[in-house]
């Protein structure tokens, strides 16, 4: 294991079924190219002698099958090479999910469950790699010309779109290491906070609703059907985090839950879905290079994911600052703010607050540096069971004159004048 923070050209040549691990530094981006063989980086192959540049601060693997030189040109936080991973593992689950695909492809009924390509849900505590396995096992589903459908259950850390929402989106093409998932037109719901604590029961009905959504999707698009679906999760696994997901399983009709990296965690389920033979749990190594992030590093992530919404990747987006009065757009909270945990109130209470009550939101300061969504209702009562649009962030609340500055990715009137709150806040650096 050697770690490096040296700024020359160099190469490294890797062996069959290695790795080479890279942490990008903290300031500046790295170039990286392949020089001979083939590599993928979580499932996505490298273009032959291209540079490719990644930001600061991303973490990723360059994997060969057959052998490869790769060469580096920046700094890196740390960079070494692996001989031990789980890959084969994971690419014989893919080898199996594929066999699925083909034979729900070839169905010729028109009964829903033998044309159904296999919907996966990945779990496991927190830096197992969840994210990383989804990503490979879309990607090389996509390499082979499969259009799977992600569906990204993470509102601590989602890659679909900002953090505190649930999300769906096909996959048509193995996932750009560098700019991640194409963001045209995802299926988005509003959660509005990055913890489930804060209400598991509207956590449990927005993915109730992005479930009836893609069915309906899918019952018109045999192909989609086929290709099946891709579930990442919260690596909250424990106490309410576990009935969440038990709940998706459920919800979303996974028949392959891949569990990463926890013994107890896989056994329970086995034990809990014993009684649905046409579910296979999984256990699968998670991987040496899994990189661990602290609180910090997480609230950082979120912070830098919004940022990327509005500003671009590169800094290559342009949002736009507007200024409306009070009365041209209309918030609204959903549930009772945080709920009172049941052990903290008298014996035989119930907790006060409607989890699912749409609240009006008086417009005042306390919005200023929220982050609030765009949603697609076209009257208060849709507002909890419809996707969002976009979101905004508020950057100032004039009081005296009734005034809302706010940030949006484009120019324009906002695509509807319902808008959600949640806890979700960002301050722009
Ligand atoms: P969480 O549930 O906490 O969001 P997770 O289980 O989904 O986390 P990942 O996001 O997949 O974990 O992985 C954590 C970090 O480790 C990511 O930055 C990812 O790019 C990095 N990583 C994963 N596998 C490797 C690897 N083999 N080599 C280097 N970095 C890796």
């Amino acid at each position: 294991l050697s770690s490096s923070s040296s700024t020359a050209i160099r190469q490294v040549k890797l062996d069959k079924e290695c790795e080479l691990r890279i942490e990008v530094g903290m300031e500046t981006p790295l170039r990286l190219r392949l020089l001979t063989g083939t590599a993928e980086i979580f499932g996505t192959e490298l273009p032959p002698e291209i540079w490719l540049t990644f930001p600061p601060r991303l973490k990723f693997a360059v994997f060969t099958w057959y052998g490869a030189t790769i060469e580096m040109d920046g700094t890196t936080e740390t960079d070494y090479t692996a001989d031990e991973t789980p890959m084969i593992s994971y690419v014989n689950v893919h080898a199996i999910l594929d066999g699925r695909r083909n034979r729900a492809k070839a169905s010729s009924t028109s009964d829903p469950d033998s044309c159904q390509g296999p919907r996966v849900i990945v779990v496991g505590p927190t830096d197992s790699g969840k994210s990383t396995l989804s990503k490979m096992l879309l990607s090389w589903a996509a390499k082979q010309g499969w259009k799977p459908t992600f569906v990204d259950l993470d509102i601590g850390q989602g890659s679909i779109t900002i953090p505190g929402c649930i999300a769906a989106t096909p996959i048509e093409m193995p996932i750009d290491p560098v700019e991640g998932i194409p963001l045209e037109m995802p299926l988005v719901y509003f959660y509005g906070h990055t913890t489930p604590s804060v209400s598991a029961d509207l956590y449990k009905a927005l993915v109730k609703e992005l479930s009836q959504t893609l069915e309906r999707q899918f019952s018109g698009n045999a192909e989609a059907r086929a290709a099946g679906m891709v579930i990442n999760t919260m690596g909250w696994i424990e106490g309410v985090g576990y009935e969440l997901l038990l709940q998706a399983i459920d919800t979303l009709n996974a028949n392959v839950v891949l569990v990463l990296g926890q013994e107890k965690l896989c056994s329970m389920l086995k034990d809990v879905l014993r009684n649905k033979p046409n579910v296979d749990v999984v256990k699968l190594q998670k991987s040496g290079g899994v990189v661990s992030r602290n609180a910090k590093v997480r609230q950082k992530a979120r912070s830098y994911r919004i940022r990327e919404y509005f500003y671009g990747l590169a800094n290559d987006l342009s949002p736009h600052s507007n200024i409306v009065s009070f009365s041209d757009l209309f918030v609204y909270r959903i549930g009772g703010g945080p709920q009172a945990p049941r052990s903290a109130l008298p014996i035989g209470a119930e907790p006060a607050a409607d989890p699912m009550r749409l609240v009006p939101v008086n417009i005042n300061r306390d919005l200023v540096h929220l982050v609030l969504a765009v949603s697609f209702a076209k009257e208060p009562d849709q507002i909890i069971s419809s996707n969002i649009a976009g979101f905004i962030y508020i950057t100032d609340i004039d009081i005296q004159r009734k005034k809302i500055t706010y940030v949006a990715p484009s120019a324009g009137e906002l695509p509807s004048r319902y808008l959600i709150v949640g806890t979700l806040t960002w301050i722009e650096t």
